[in-house]
């Protein structure tokens, strides 16, 4: 059996003890995967803390940047590795992994490398009422050990999110990965093993968030900062975690996205794009739409597309390039999924399709599954329409005014993204504006360009990572003032 070991200054080494990684397209064993103890963790951080003085924190910013160029070459020149990696793990479709997850893990390397280079700062020539000039500018320094914890949703292109920035500024990071979805992050070490990373830059513990890796890390007086994603509940055990030694944080947690569909929009585009915004990796992305408000007299025409999209999804093995739509991420949060669909019957929702488990008659009937669901008829306060579900479920209510949709839209305690559907693009550009995200896309969405601002309000997150804005949470400012007159 596969042993996914951990990562420490430079080193594989073994945990306390083991855990198992599981395939949740079929429930079978994938590795045994070494959990952190404490005492590593201590390791990594003095490794961390150590590379900070050495070769690396010397380390000129194109020479850096030019690593960074190597390691998205490593992972590029192991795509397949990476690949079946994470289809194996996460249970994603084949073709959804290829075409995003494993290409924008080497992204965001280059990203971040060019962002490093080309990313100025302001300065300012001061003049005092009495004469005195000066120069006013500023320099990045490294935080110094930042501890990264990512979800299982898109473990690589999550971490590597994190990670590119935090090295192009000449951090050390310290990575927790999921405990469901360990692989990526160890085939990584290999990559930054085999690109000449110095040891201590880069370490992997893997475990799990209580009483375990992910809070020893966010605990630990010798890290400096600590850069999450994850649930909302888990942010807040984290802000608490980080309190007493008063780190820096950057949150990007969970979302109950909504859509606005006027009756004007473009209805083909529209529906596809909806459709991926509620299905895409079986729902498992932050960025999902769970909440659809449909100009009333589209209503019926839309539930019934977008009914008829959902019905033809292939729900099947990962590794199947035909395979639309995967398993959930695990039994834990299929009961959790399924809960919500019971939740929905008991909260008097109409099941305009799905609601249920799919039957296959092989190894899949093992595996996580649900089928791809859509309700109608629920009140803005009912659970199902408040609440995360996080799988492949949307719930679709009409509005007849512009200002009602915002309203309903902006209805929520998260504060993530949206998107509106329109081809009146004043319209668009207005409603954007209203809507209480951090992110918006207009006829469009997962539209990314890795420059741009990234995060959420209210119990969608802390802070926006992308371009200069990730080079500010990953480095401290020092201000210089240099007198220039007599
Ligand atoms: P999770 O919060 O359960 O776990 C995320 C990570 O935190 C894991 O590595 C876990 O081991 C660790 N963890 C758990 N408890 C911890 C603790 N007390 N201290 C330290 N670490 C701890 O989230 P998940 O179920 O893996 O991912 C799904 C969630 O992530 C959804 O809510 C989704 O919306 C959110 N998400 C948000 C974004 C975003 O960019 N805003 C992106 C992807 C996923």
């Amino acid at each position: 059996m596969n042993l996914l070991q951990n990562y420490i200054n430079g080193h594989f080494v073994r945990g306390a003890r083991e855990f198992a990684d599981v395939n949740p397209a079929d429930g079978s064993l994938i590795a045994e995967v070494s959990e952190a103890s404490r005492e590593q963790m201590d390791e990594a951080v003095a490794a961390a803390r150590n590379a900070l003085r050495g070769e690396w924190g010397r380390m000129a910013v194109p020479a850096r940047a030019a690593l960074l160029h190597k390691i998205a070459d490593g992972i590029e020149a192991r795509f397949q590795d990476f690949l079946h990696a994470e289809v194996a793990d996460t249970g994603k479709p084949v073709a959804l992994a290829s075409r995003i997850d494993v290409p924008r893990g080497a992204a965001n390397f280059r990203a971040f490398a060019d962002v490093i280079k080309t990313a100025g700062l302001e300065s300012f020539r001061t003049e005092t009422a009495d004469g005195v000039i000066a120069l006013n500018y500023a320099v990045r320094k490294p935080l110094g050990v930042v501890g990264i914890i990512t979800p299982w949703n898109l473990p690589l292109l999550l971490l590597t999110w994190k990670v590119a920035p935090a090295l192009a500024c000449g951090n050390c990071v310290i990575v927790k990965p999921s405990e469901e979805t360990p692989a990526t992050a160890t085939l990584l070490a290999e990559v930054m093993q085999a690109a000449g990373v110095p040891a201590g830059v880069f370490n992997v513990v893997h475990g799990f968030g209580p009483n375990s890796a992910g809070e020893f890390l966010a605990a630990h007086p010798g890290v400096d900062a600590i850069t999450f994603t994850g649930e909302s509940r888990t942010g807040a055990a984290i802000m608490h975690a980080v309190a007493p030694t008063v780190k820096p944080v950057s949150f990007e947690l969970g979302g109950k996205n909504a859509a606005i569909v006027f009756a004007d929009c473009d209805f083909d585009q529209t529906l596809n794009g909806v459709a991926d915004a509620v299905f895409l990796n079986t729902g498992q992305v932050c960025l999902c739409a769970e909440r659809l408000y449909v100009e009333r007299k589209l209503m019926d025409r839309f539930v019934t597309a977008l009914k008829q999209k959902a019905e033809s999804l292939r729900v099947g093995w990962p590794m199947d390039q035909a395979t639309t739509t995967g398993p959930l991420i695990s039994q834990g949060h299929r009961d959790k999924v399924l809960s919500y669909y019971q939740l929905a019957r008991e909260e008097g929702a109409t099941i305009v399709t799905g609601g249920g488990i799919p039957k296959f008659n092989d190894g899949r009937d093992r595996g996580f599954y649900v089928e791809p669901t859509i309700f109608t008829g629920l009140p803005e306060s009912a659970r199902c329409v408040k609440e995360e579900i996080f799988g492949p479920v949307c719930h679709i209510a009409p509005f007849d005014t512009e200002e009602e949709a915002i309203a309903k839209a902006n209805d929520t305690q998260y504060g993530l993204a949206g998107s509106v559907w329109t081809t009146n693009l004043k319209r668009g550009h207005r409603v954007a504006e209203k809507l209480r995200v951090g992110i918006t896309w207009v006829n469009c969405w997962f539209l990314r360009d890795l420059r741009t601002p990234f995060g959420g309000m209210g119990l969608s997150g802390i802070g926006r990572e992308g371009g200069v804005h990730s080079l500010n949470f990953y480095s401290e400012l020092n201000n210089i003032c240099v007198k220039l007159s007599d």
